[in-house]
């Protein structure tokens, strides 16, 4: 065995698992390290405290002077937890989160020195960030970029730094981040929805969407993942044979969680508690050593910084328990893959979840207004929603056997089939008294009853209704929740703009009641949606062969499924919900793009240097030593030593065969690389997809062939048995 290897071995299994102290009740730890409305409220003065409060709700500037009040609360705040640093965080289109600390620390004339933060250091800054992701939008404005406060998310602390949540924009206005485009998705869904709310509820004025998303991941011990080049390097395994055991019995899945693994999980919830992260549950998952944790609901702008903090801090706890946390969507094959559902909602600020069934018929109308529109939306931007959760990491995961395929589809339980069957044949125009009682009393009336038993959920479907509220499960679990978000809450706010249109166009010129109104738009989102509702085993091959009939979209790759982000109908749409610009639509684009290319080519890298530098070393010392023996058998048999040497010839001369073919297939996996890399945008993403790719899985299957072959005693990459199984 490699010394690595053993070593890596020997390590693992003499781990002395401590299970680590809870640090007190998880409630009086939460908040405490977050410039939170409490902390505000002590530190700040009643102007400061409530200029704050009215940008948070109703995006307000807040005043220079009243910034410059707020950011000496907060550094007063800060200081008093021991932060001697601050800095922007933000979320540049990367994916991960980027910082640069300053201190407050400022020497003054007589030689001395303090702390100083003033309105100007909160509110704006110039991170030195040239060499982050901008899709040329930085280069054609020859503009640089700022980062600025986004009061709508509060600071905190962690270490000994305060990190004040930012929108990372050019000086010419274009977002360079995931964040500032949810932010305006957000602003959209408020003023469409609550528009639409006013129907019900004259007292609505503020909508905000919900997010909890629910985080998988795997975690492998740091030193079994130092002997494996290719998680180190891209996250996920390009070879290793299946083991013998696998996920088959299914005894992992809310298994007892392994002591070393609890201590980390007690190590992050605490953690999470002081960050104002609100953790609630974690499990096992599916496969073994993988994970899953999940918040309760938040506004959806918080859930997505919370979820991005989360990753961050999830890496440097594992650290410290020598776990290695892995958040590729797929980084075994043949084992379960890793996801991110993002449970979404909207909710009001008298307090009701526009998504939930109320207790009276008028309510019930509202939640059927909500959740057809979503319904609606879902069918009209199938394939923008498919865009939206795309990475070279994600492709793994759609359309493979545990996870929803790449064809986006609805799936609403039978009873609420059954009720949107029924006002499929609402009269047009007017009612007759009696439909109108019927519609009520016996239709709308119904749901909450009969949404108790709704327990069929359909595990299979990407986009669920799951009683009150809607679960997005095609995210992949190292992709960043901003960007479906602001998808989802985009087409939303655009399907809501559309609907009162409608509605009060039918008030006005046709004299209808607005109940009356709503009930004949519905009908028709109903009848025209259909298409896009299904019931059925989303992972069936039959589902692939109906959905082209019905002729949804199944854009299996990264490359071809982007392709609907820049098409002329989203770009129309992201410009008249001002979430996005022409500009910043493309650059988004061309930045996924090239993110894509770079993903294959790493891998591609790695897999050909694993191959030959590891596997095919092995085997041909492997080969050697069945030589050796060959020459030694002939040696005292003599002529008939053949039918001594006859299994040992024969994996002599199957070494040599995938030992070529291994050598055959990366050299033209290189070529294709060198081809593909003269080629650009659009045309180097789909070279990379269907050139370079394809050689992964047959450059593969001849290194499994080997270790299969070969002395375990010799191969010095760590087994899937080891990785999945050693603790
Ligand atoms: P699972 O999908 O694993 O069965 P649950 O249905 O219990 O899990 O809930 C999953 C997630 O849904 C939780 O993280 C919870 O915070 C979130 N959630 C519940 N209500 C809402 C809501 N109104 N808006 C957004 N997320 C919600
Ligand atoms: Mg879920």
């Amino acid at each position: 065995m490699s010394t690595l290897r053993f070593n890596a071995l020997q390590e693992t299994l003499h781990r002395n698992p401590v299970l680590i102290e809870e640090k007190g009740r998880r409630s009086e730890l939460f908040g405490n390290n977050v410039f939170n409305k409490q902390a505000m409220r002590q530190y700040m003065t009643k102007e400061a405290f409530q200029s704050v409060m009215d940008a948070i709700e109703f995006g307000t500037k807040i005043d220079r002077k009243i910034a410059d009040q707020i950011a000496v609360s907060m550094k007063d705040w800060a200081l008093s937890k021991g932060a001697t640093h601050y800095t922007h965080w933000f979320q540049p289109l990367t994916g991960a989160t980027a910082e640069k600390h300053d201190a407050f620390f400022e020497t003054i004339d007589d030689g001395g020195a303090m702390e100083r933060f003033d309105g100007s250091q909160l509110v704006q800054q110039e991170p030195d960030a040239s060499s982050f992701p901008h899709g040329g939008i930085r280069n054609t404005f020859e503009a640089r970029g700022y980062t600025a406060w986004d009061p709508t998310s509060p600071a905190f602390i962690y270490g000994t730094t305060l990190c004040i949540p930012t929108v990372f924009v050019a000086y010419t206005g274009e977002a360079l981040d995931n964040k500032a485009p949810l932010l305006r998705a957000l602003q959209a869904v408020d003023t469409a929805a609550t528009a639409v709310c006013k129907y019900f509820d004259k007292n609505v004025s503020k909508v905000n969407a919900t997010l909890g998303w629910e985080q998988e991941y795997f975690l492998i011990d740091t030193a079994l993942v130092s002997a494996r080049p290719d998680l180190m390097m891209t996250g996920r395994t390009l070879l290793g044979h299946s083991p013998a055991k696998g996920q088959q019995l299914d005894d992992h899945y809310f298994g007892s969680i392994p002591t070393r693994v609890m201590s980390f999980m007690r190590d992050l919830e605490q953690e999470c508690m002081l960050l104002g992260v609100p953790v609630k549950t974690r499990h096992n998952e599916v496969a073994p050593n993988q994970f899953e944790l999940a918040p309760i609901f938040e506004e959806a702008n918080l859930a997505v910084d919370h979820n991005s903090l989360l990753m961050d801090v999830m890496e440097k706890v594992s650290q410290r328990h020598q776990f290695k946390v892995l958040f590729h969507e797929k980084p075994f094959e043949g084992i379960n893959g890793s996801g991110k559902h993002n449970n979404w909602s909207l909710s009001t600020n008298t307090g009701v979840n526009l998504l939930s069934p109320g207790k009276t018929p008028m309510k019930n109308l509202q939640f059927l207004t909500f959740f057809v529109n979503t319904i609606k939306a879902v069918h009209d931007y199938e394939e923008l929603i498919r865009a939206s959760i795309a990475s070279a990491s994600n492709d793994h995961r759609l359309g493979a056997n545990e996870a929803p395929p790449a064809i986006i589809s609805v799936f609403i339980g039978s009873q609420l089939s059954a009720v949107l069957d029924e006002l499929e044949n609402v009269t047009k125009g007017k009612l007759s008294p009696q439909e109108k009682t019927d519609l009520k009393l016996n239709i709308v009336g119904k749901i909450p009853e009969i949404l108790l038993d709704n327990t069929d959920r359909n595990r299979t479907s990407p986009f669920a209704f799951t009683g009150n509220k809607f679960e997005l499960r095609a995210v992949g679990s190292w992709s960043n929740c901003a960007g479906p978000m602001t998808v989802l809450n985009t087409i939303i706010a655009k399907q809501l703009k559309e609907f009162k249109i409608e509605v009060d166009e039918l008030v006005d010129a046709k004299n209808l009641k607005k109940d009356e109104a709503v009930f004949n738009v519905l009908r028709e989102y109903i009848k025209a949606s259909k298409k896009i509702r299904f019931e059925g085993d989303g992972y069936g091959e039959a589902w692939e062969k109906e959905a082209v009939k019905r002729g949804l979209s199944n854009n299996k790759t990264t490359p071809e499924a982007l392709k609907a982000k820049i098409s002329k109908k989203s770009i129309s749409l992201f410009e008249e919900m001002n979430v996005m610009n022409k500009v910043e639509v493309e650059a988004r684009h061309e930045i996924e793009l090239e993110e894509y290319s770079k993903h294959i080519q790493i891998e591609s890298r790695v897999l050909a240097d694993v191959a030959r530098n590891h596997v095919i070393p092995t085997a041909i010392q492997y080969q050697n030593t069945l030589i050796e023996n060959v020459k030694g058998l002939k040696e005292i048999f003599d002529k008939g030593f053949e039918q001594y040497a006859k299994e040992q010839i024969d994996l002599i001369q199957k070494i040599s065969g995938h030992i070529a073919e291994i050598n055959s297939k990366v050299e033209k996996m290189t070529n294709e690389r060198k081809k593909a890399n003269k080629l650009s945008g659009q045309n180097n993403a789909d070279a990379y997809c269907n050139k370079v790719k394809p050689f992964f899985d047959e450059i593969r299957y001849h290194c499994d062939k080997l270790e299969l072959m070969v002395d375990d005693n010799l191969w010095p990459l760590t087994k899937y048995r080891e990785l999945l199984f050693t603790r």
